[in-house]
């Protein structure tokens, strides 16, 4: 189904409206803007959008329209969909690892700012992207603190290897500059402060000046009841230790938010398709459709059930297992749910929060998956 044309007041309005059998993904591009325009007036830096969170092209549009106009991007597709949305916007090619089809591609079109964490991976750019103009950024890893996801399980140069990265970046004549991320979902300033001291000992021990350091994405989403991201918290620790760790050397800075950017600007509406002998709830959506991240980094717990006139239903909250429509056994949200205990077959649960890593990793398992698309103003039920 594509977007529909017609924009609603809000979830409760279209659900009571449309009783939509399959699950439906609610957008409001207000949202999406005031978060953007939360970062660009708030962040001390060039603010860039992590594509591979949500590459809906509604989300990067509004994005677009609202000042963003620099992309993280993670493959050739993605960089194409920048260039065919957003044509003069600065593209960061920041996975480290790339075939050399994959390079061949990004010279092409123009990508002028690389990441690395390999000796084996550097020498394949300085053997095919020429140096003039072009960014080279060393990415490192930490041991994680703070964040839902260990990032740096895959991705990141250690110290040492940093270091000798960094020289031979600036040495075959390109900018060099750092990056690191923090972890998804990483609700602690201080994570950024470790990695900003990090950075600078890095550029130190390596006797290069960097040019930018870019600070990852890992900017938190509202998940939790009652804890609101608190963007403005870290974008002051960032700036601060900047400052004090690198003094009249300080770089320009840069973020990559995907999460943090695109998160709250969706909600997903899934219906109880039975509530087997009064007890399970199994939803139409689940582990294998726009719920995956749920079994990586836990459950969201910002969930209203709606009965289908759009009514709340107010009654206790009481732990419930909640299982996906597929006959996987795996297909079941962890833990026990908090559900009101007057929940029904034909309700609908409505989860906040869930625009980040939800379209991009549903999929079609057991003939399941197909999402409705609805546009809301707001999101509030
Ligand atoms: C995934 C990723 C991001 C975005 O991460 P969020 O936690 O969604 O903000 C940014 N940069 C890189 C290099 C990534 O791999």
């Amino acid at each position: 189904m594509g977007l529909s044309k017609t924009i609603w007041t809000n979830p409760t309005e279209f659900l009571r409206n449309q009783q939509p059998e399959n699950p439906v993904l609610f957008f409001s591009p207000p949202v999406v803007q005031a978060t953007a325009r939360r970062f660009l007036e708030g962040f001390p830096g060039l603010v860039t959008y992590a594509v591979k969170s949500n590459p809906g092209e509604e989300v990067v549009e509004n994005l677009v329209a609202a000042g963003v106009n620099g992309f993280d991007c993670a493959s050739p597709f993605e960089i194409d969909l920048i260039r065919r949305l957003a044509p003069d916007a600065a593209i960061h090619y920041n996975n480290p690892v790339r075939s050399r089809v994959e390079i061949e591609h990004a010279v092409k079109r123009k990508v002028m700012s690389y990441s690395v964490d390999s000796a084996s991976e550097l020498a394949k750019l300085i053997e095919m992207v020429p140096s003039a103009g072009v960014e080279i950024s060393v990415r490192f890893k930490l041991p994680v603190a703070g964040a839902a996801y260990n990032f740096g399980a895959k991705f990141g140069a250690t110290e040492d290897v940093a270091v000798e990265l960094l020289r031979t970046v600036a040495a075959a004549g390109y900018i060099a500059s750092i990056t690191f991320h923090p972890g998804t979902q990483c609700t602690d300033p201080n994570a950024w402060g470790s990695y900003i001291r990090e950075a600078a000992v890095i550029a130190h021990n390596a006797g290069v000046r960097i040019a930018r350091l870019n600070v990852g994405g890992g900017f938190p989403n509202h998940r939790a009841l009652g804890v609101l991201p608190q963007l403005e918290a870290i974008f002051a620790t960032i700036d601060r230790v900047t400052t004090e760790s690198f003094g009249e050397a300080r770089p320009a800075l840069v973020c990559e938010p995907g999460r943090g950017l695109c998160g709250d600007a969706f909600a997903v509406a899934a219906k109880v398709k039975a509530l087997r002998d009064g007890a399970h709830v199994f939803l139409n959506d689940g582990i294998y459709g726009s719920l995956l991240e749920f079994s990586q980094i836990g459950i969201i717990d910002r969930i209203d059930v709606l009965d289908p006139q759009g009514q709340r239903r107010s009654g206790a909250l009481q732990g419930h297992i909640v299982f996906g429509p597929t006959c996987d056994s795996v297909d079941r949200l962890p833990g026990d749910v908090p559900l009101p205990v007057d929940i029904e077959e034909g309700d609908y649960v409505v989860f906040q929060g869930m625009g980040a890593y939800s379209t991009v990793t549903n999929s079609r398992f057991n003939g399941f998956g197909e999402l409705g698309r609805c546009t809301a103003l707001s999101l509030k039920l």
